[in-house]
């Protein structure tokens, strides 16, 4: 549905794209991640036509963007950072005047009823713009963008500034759209990827660092797991067991006392589950285990050591910033 290929974008001699490459099939919903600075709106900007490259090209749903702007544009619906709102208008006004400026040919009212009923616009379409909540308004730059019934919806960061309940509200409505159109969501919240986004492209610097499922990166990207465990036990003999446990390695501990219990930390080889002999050494030995949980494998764990192995940040440097 998306291709893109060798993109390359450069402003003076930044270079905020430096050959971008990556297909997005039908119906799928990728996350763009990456910090600030990294490249996403330029290639937001570029997938959606605003923005022309330096070289290379993409294609929506097999149209080139240079060579046929027009089609390619009417196969997306754009979600911008700040939505273009006019605050004097109502709600319906609002779709009213995006539905005539798109030049949109579907049957007018059931087409806007449609989006409002998707957007869950109903109880606020006679209010002014101006007068809606954060989160009501991000709903009205949703609904703008499915005017014409785009294949692809691309949302750059659409949950900036909205409180909890409005961002789950705007996620489940992303996660619902993506039953049936193309979806590209770009963010730097790592937890919004984990929550809608079945793959993760992760740029940094204009450059992908990481092309994953997002359920499998953790696991792609790490050697084995880390767990932190907390043990009843004397502190140097539990130690000293778990690390002679097939399959542990580097047990550490942490310092922590509880009463009687220990915290540890230590790291599974590759391939290996060590959580039932751990249970079963402990048990073995009359030690009771109250805690046992997968530590630094969460996306914000494998962002950070990407992006720190695409800078040639060394362990001994994450060490000293206490990584
Ligand atoms: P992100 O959206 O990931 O925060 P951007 O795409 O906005 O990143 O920016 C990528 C890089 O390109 C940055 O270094 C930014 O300063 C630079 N850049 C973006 N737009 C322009 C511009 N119009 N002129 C000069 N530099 C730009």
């Amino acid at each position: 549905m998306i291709k893109v290929e060798n993109l390359v974008k450069r402003f003076g001699n930044t270079y905020a794209l430096n050959d971008v490459s990556f297909e997005i099939g039908d119906g799928e919903i990728v996350g763009l991640l990456g910090p600030n600075g990294a490249g996403k709106s330029t290639a937001m900007n570029i997938l959606t036509g605003y923005l022309s490259s330096t070289s290379g090209s993409v294609s929506i749903d097999d149209i080139d963007m240079v060579e046929d702007p027009i089609k390619a544009k009417k196969l997306i619906g754009f979600l911008p950072e700040q939505p273009p709102l006019y605050p004097e208008m109502t709600v319906d006004e609002f779709l009213n005047f995006v539905y005539e400026l798109k030049g949109c040919t579907l049957e007018k009212e059931a087409h806007l009823e449609e989006i409002i009923k998707v957007t869950k616009l109903g109880e606020v379409r006679s209010r002014l713009i101006a007068n809606l909540s954060k989160g009501n308004k991000q709903r009205v730059g949703i609904a703008q963008a499915l005017i014409g019934d785009p294949k692809v919806l691309i949302f750059d960061e659409p949950t900036v500034g909205l409180d909890p309940k409005q961002i789950l509200a705007v996620r489940n409505l992303m996660r619902n759209l993506a039953k049936n159109h193309t979806v590209i969501l770009s963010t730097h919240i790592l937890a919004e990827v984990q929550a809608c986004c079945e793959r993760v492209i992760i740029i940094n610097k204009g450059k992908i660092i990481a092309d994953e499922r997002t359920d499998s990166i953790v696991r792609a990207i790490e050697d084995g797991y880390r767990y932190r465990i907390k043990v009843c036990g004397p502190e140097k003999e539990v130690a000293s067991t778990l690390s002679r446990i097939n399959g542990v390695k580097s047990v550490e501990s942490t310092g922590e006392r509880d009463l009687d219990s220990f915290a540890f930390v230590f790291d599974s080889a590759k391939g290996v589950d060590v959580r039932k002999p751990v249970f079963n050494a402990c048990a073995s030995r009359g030690w009771p285990i109250i805690g046992l949980e997968a530590v630094g494998t969460d996306l914000e764990t494998v962002f950070i050591r990407l992006v720190d192995a695409a800078e040639g940040v060394t362990e001994g440097t994450q060490r000293r910033r206490g990584k």
